[in-house]
């Protein structure tokens, strides 16, 4: 039996040890109590053994490792059987089975249904025996090993004999001890050899039964299996009283006596009663220990499923209302989206219109303008000469009111335009490079006979620190100074008018400039600070009337300030006087004074004798402009269209030619241009009443030596003349 065993156990282990790496066992800590088991197995130790195999199948239990509890059942099982305790051990192999059957089938499977065979032969359940070796035999089969099935059929054998089917049962045996001998089936011969001697017993055999038991006794000395052994001797002792032979009978019956209290002795040492109790105790503690142990886990595991499930369903609801707050989101969103798209190009039409009449009201102005000066030229023109042959005293007061309303007409009409032109954005700063201190000089110098009419005294207190080359406009700085000099020396009798200029900053590249024009003329009052600056606003009537004026001057001012970069402000006291300043910021410049070396003075007697050519069509303009060239003894011809100018100006030599812009066919520009294609040389002059789209620079740009603006000034007329007609090519 114990060879059995052995065998089968030893295929089970080979069977795992082929599947398992052999450093496992290290690591392993079910395999580790099973080895100190086994240890206290062989140490007799079996109160040990059961603990550690038990300590192996709680191990593999909580690592809910089924395979490792399934083979730590089996190894209980083992003991329990070792201990005959047949009960149990069929307990745990019930337990191990039941695990087994959850995996693939294996050897350990077969062995334990093999052990259960076992147990229930030694509870002569033979059904029961029966059926788990048919199980066990199912399984070595399906997992093909051959030798565990021959050991099987001997089980059988032995069954059959258990249950009187000798027939069955001889053949079994008889073919077991006809297989050699070796030392590794000396146990299951002898086993055969015994039970054939049984049988021959129960035949009433009694020599052949003699016969089968000695050699079976023979081969049993040769494996030491003291169990075996003390049922062979019984068996003979029963043999010799059936042939009769007491002697014998007697001895062998001691024999087997002598050996059964031995084992029996052995038996009670492998484990107190006390200790089986108290494992059986600890057993059932443990079990119900686990059970409540399972139980609790399987309670939290119950609750956190719970908790899971209100999360997950509380996560879902959170993520329904962002969805269905998003979804109403998007729609508010569309609709203010529209809402807007519609607002939006409402204000873009809105836009556009205004756009429309602003541009409308500019050229409106911008033609008015042009057209106003045409005729105006000819009131101014025809007044200068007048003025100029001589009139009788009487007539002297008409043509001098004459002259003054044109001029009056004549500023009225720039300014409107000027800041027209401001308005519709058509201005930009220019950056050129400019002497300031010579810029204020001029200014000063031609404002003196002005200073002079109201006894005032005008001084200009520059800030030695300031460069003397800037970069900037300085006709728009000009402008700004013109208005506000001219203001300050209008509104001052007997009293004080200074142009102070001080650095704010300077450094390497760039200089920013305070400048003040300070006068102790009549003031404005405090209401009237702010409204000055707005398009024809003016202090009073009575200062109108007293003093004249438009009203738009500081209105140009303060947006050519701003147009540069800065802001005007204003400090006054009724009878005290007024200060403007303002601050402006310019790029530090070089001298070029060689370059622009240019007298402001001039002598008309260059012109003496000179050949004009003036192209013109309006015919007062022709008379006026005419005149006011033979005047100065030059000799003037005139055309009225671009296309013959080009053709006189390319067969005859001219010391001037006086272009007007605006011509019926090829304007002005483009005569210039074709002419300065052959010639290069004559000076040609632009004359223009300057409208929204032109600009001195432009004029220039097409080949223009300078240009002229209409209602002429005879005396910036004469002037430009002069120098052109002094210019070197
Ligand atoms: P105007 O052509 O009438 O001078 P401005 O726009 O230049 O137009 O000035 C508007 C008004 O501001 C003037 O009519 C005048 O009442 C007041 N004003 C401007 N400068 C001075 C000043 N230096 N002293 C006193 N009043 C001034």
């Amino acid at each position: 039996m114990r060879y059995l065993l052995a065998v089968l156990l030893f295929l089970s282990i080979f069977a795992q040890a082929q599947k398992k790496p052999k450093n496992t066992r290290k690591t392993d800590s079910v395999a580790y109590y099973i080895e100190l088991s086994n240890f206290n197995i062989k140490t007799n130790n079996y109160k040990y053994s059961l603990d550690f195999a038990q300590k192996a199948i709680d191990y593999a239990h909580n690592q809910r490792n089924v395979k490792s509890e399934a083979y730590a059942s089996s190894v209980l099982g083992g003991i329990y059987f070792e201990l005959k305790k047949y009960d149990d051990a069929i307990d745990s192999y019930y337990k191990s089975v039941a695990l087994y059957n959850t995996l693939k089938p294996s050897g350990n499977q077969g062995f334990c249904y093999y052990q259960l065979g076992l147990c229930f032969m030694e509870k002569e359940n033979y059904n029961s025996a029966e059926a788990n070796f048919d199980k066990s035999k199912t399984i070595y089969t399906a997992i093909k090993i051959p030798d565990a099935i021959e050991l099987l059929n001997l089980q059988k054998g032995i069954l059959y004999k258990a249950k009187g089917q000798y027939k069955q049962a001889i053949p079994i045996f008889n073919q077991i001890i006809a297989k050699p001998d070796h030392t590794d089936i000396t146990q299951t011969k002898a086993e055969a050899l015994y039970q054939m001697g049984n049988i021959e017993l129960i035949n009433e055999r009694s020599n052949l039964a003699l016969n089968y038991l000695s050699r079976s006794l023979a081969i049993n000395e040769r494996n030491k299996n003291p169990e075996q052994k003390a049922k062979i001797l019984l068996a003979l002792s029963k043999a010799y009283d059936k042939l009769l032979n007491t002697e014998k009978a007697f001895y062998f019956l001691k024999k087997h006596l002598g050996l059964k209290d031995s084992l029996a002795a052995l038996n009670s040492k492998k484990l107190g009663v006390e200790d089986y109790v108290e494992f059986k105790d600890n057993e059932r503690l443990k079990t119900i220990e686990q059970l409540d142990r399972e139980n609790k886990e399987q309670q939290k595991a119950n609750k956190v499923a719970k908790l899971i499930s209100i999360l997950a369903i509380a996560l879902i609801s959170i993520l329904s209302l962002l969805s269905l707050s998003l979804y109403k989101n998007n729609i508010i969103r569309n609709q203010s989206n529209q809402l807007l798209k519609e607002k939006n190009s409402e204000l873009q039409i809105a836009k556009e219109k205004a756009e429309k009449a602003s541009k409308a009201r500019a050229e409106f102005l911008s033609t008015v303008s042009h057209e106003l000066r045409t005729p105006l030229n000819a009131i101014n023109g025809i007044t200068h000469l007048l003025l100029e042959e001589n009139p009788k005293p009487s007539q002297m007061n008409y043509l001098n009111s004459l002259k003054f309303s044109g001029n009056y007409l004549l500023t009225f009409i720039n300014e409107i335009l000027e800041i027209n032109r401001i308005e519709s954005s058509a201005v930009e700063t220019e950056y050129i490079n400019f002497d300031l201190k010579l810029l204020l000089s001029n200014i000063q110098h031609s404002l003196k006979e002005l200073a002079g009419i109201n006894n005032n005294t005008f001084s200009v207190e520059i800030d030695p620190s300031i460069p003397d080359y800037l970069v900037g406009d300085p006709t728009k700085l000009s402008q700004i100074f013109l208005n506000l000099i001219n203001n300050a020396l209008k509104f001052t009798k007997n009293g004080e008018v200074k142009v102070i200029l001080q650095t704010n900053e300077l450094n390497e590249e760039f200089t920013s400039i305070h400048f003040r024009i300070v006068d102790t003329g009549i003031g404005i009052p405090q209401e009237k600070l702010e409204t000055v600056f707005e398009s024809f606003s003016q202090g009073s009537i009575e200062i109108n009337r007293k003093y004249g004026g438009t009203g738009l001057g500081l209105t140009i001012v303060k947006k050519l300030i701003e147009i540069m970069g800065g802001k005007i402000h204003l400090e006054s006291e009724v009878g005290k006087g007024s200060t403007f300043y303002f601050d402006l910021s310019f790029r530090i410049g070089h001298d070029q004074s060689h370059l622009e070396a240019q007298s402001l003075d001039y002598d008309d007697s260059v012109l003496d004798g000179k050949k004009v050519l003036l192209i013109e069509d309006n015919k007062i303009n022709q008379m006026i402009t005419k005149k006011m060239v033979e005047n100065k003894g030059m000799i003037c011809e005139v055309i009225d269209n671009g296309e013959d100018a080009i053709e006189a100006v390319k067969n005859n030599k001219y010391d001037l030619v006086l272009m007007d812009v605006h011509l019926p066919g090829i304007n002005g520009t483009i005569a210039t241009q074709t002419i300065r294609t052959f010639d290069k040389k004559t000076k040609i002059v632009a004359l223009t009443a300057i409208s929204l789209n032109e600009n001195r620079e432009m004029l220039l740009s097409y080949g223009m030596n300078d240009v002229l603006t209409k209602p002429f000034d005879p005396n910036d007329f004469y002037r430009v003349l002069s120098q052109t007609v002094s210019k070197k090519a």
